[in-house]
């Protein structure tokens, strides 16, 4: 058996780990922020008629630059974006990897602060970019002086944020972002993937893209949008931003068939977002129940609650498997994460926590 060590593999990959959130069969799956709300069947059969249409011209290479898809995509957003300003790939995943193909690299680095999204790191690593761990402040908070401070002392070509952070769901201040754009000469990215999670009318980083070239805000479609299985990310910025990542995409990398699903779905945003207040309700319930079963919740901006004061993090996420209820266990000591699924769902979960939480007190 060849093992990947007999590979000629670059060095800078020998020993790393892969994304690696597992995928089990499990009633309740409540471990990767996905909606848990299937799409509407009116909204379902309208992207099954794109499709169908689309289908047809398949032998021919598809639009490389899904301008359609683009003008839907700054309708959604508003804020005065137009489709120059738009760019989108197979998932707001393969958007930072050309962030960071075009930007990033062999003798650059990424400032990030974990804990935080497992793929910026990854990413990283995947590009030849030196990854740099910033140390937030309390409560996973990141003042305007710390992230300052870290990109004077570390001099990065790309800061990542995460805004709501994932995984702990801490929502960062716009000053911190605009001390970060004046502090650096390089690319200052927003990763916004929760964005429409957030409590009604906090302005987002789309308001800070007037007038700052090097700023980059990422969205996706996979959780609010509830279509993670369709791998749909994009981000707003510059004009100039989307030439540069037109260096290091492949031609047509959306595919006709994607770009058809998106569209049809940005055509039926209002429908499309309707539970995302029932997923923020689902939300605070957990803020307000775990806390009861003598957990600390942390504050969430987005679909799901980072949980601390858990004596075993491990036997708590194995208890519920037996349960049939999958969350996540990111190695963050004492804590684990939970997404907000539908009402029936979070009922299960908290249910069977509150059974649970009596044994990890005794464990503890
Ligand atoms: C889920 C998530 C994404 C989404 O990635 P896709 O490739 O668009 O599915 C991006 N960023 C963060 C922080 C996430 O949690």
């Amino acid at each position: 058996m060849t093992s990947l060590a007999d590979l000629p593999i670059r060095d800078d990959l020998r020993g790393l780990t892969p994304y690696g959130a597992p995928q089990k069969q499990v009633r309740i799956r409540l471990n990767v922020n996905e909606n848990t709300h299937p799409i509407p069947e009116d909204v379902a059969i309208s992207i099954v008629e794109s499709l169908a249409a689309s289908i047809r011209t398949v032998n021919r290479y598809p639009d490389r630059e899904f301008t359609a898809l683009r003008d839907s995509l700054a309708h959604y957003l508003g804020h005065g974006l137009t489709r120059d300003n738009l760019w989108a790939a197979n998932g707001s995943n393969e958007v930072l990897q050309q962030l960071l193909q075009a930007f990033g690299g062999p003798g650059r680095s990424v400032l990030g602060f974990p804990p935080t999204y497992s793929m910026h790191s990854i990413i990283a690593a995947g590009t030849g970019t030196r990854w740099i761990s910033g140390l937030r402040d309390d409560d996973f908070a990141i003042s305007p002086e710390t992230a300052v401070r870290w990109i004077h002392d570390q001099q990065p070509d790309i800061v990542f944020f995460c805004s709501p952070n994932n995984p702990t769901g801490t929502p960062l201040h716009l000053d911190t972002i605009v001390a970060a754009y004046e502090a650096t000469n390089g690319m200052v990215v927003v990763d916004e993937a929760y964005a429409e999670f957030a409590p009604a009318g906090q302005p987002t980083a789309l308001t800070l893209l007037e007038g700052r070239p090097r700023l980059v805000v990422s969205r996706t479609m996979s959780k609010a949008f509830a279509f993670a299985g369709a791998r749909v990310g994009y981000l707003a910025a510059d004009p100039a931003v989307a030439d540069a990542l037109r260096l290091v995409r492949l031609p047509y990398h959306l595919s006709a068939l994607t770009q058809a699903a998106a569209i049809a779905a940005l055509a039926h945003t209002r429908e499309m977002l309707a539970m995302v207040d029932d997923i923020k309700a689902q939300r605070d319930r957990l803020l307000v129940e775990l806390p009861k079963l003598g957990y600390i919740a942390h504050d969430s901006w987005a679909n799901f609650v980072l949980f601390s004061g858990v004596a075993d993090p491990h036997a708590v996420f194995e208890r519920l498997l037996a349960d049939d209820i999958i969350i996540r266990d990111l190695n963050i000591p004492g804590s684990l994460r939970v997404t907000a699924g539908t009402e029936d769902e979070t009922t299960a979960f908290l249910e069977a926590m509150a059974r649970i939480s009596a044994l990890d007190r005794i464990g503890a």
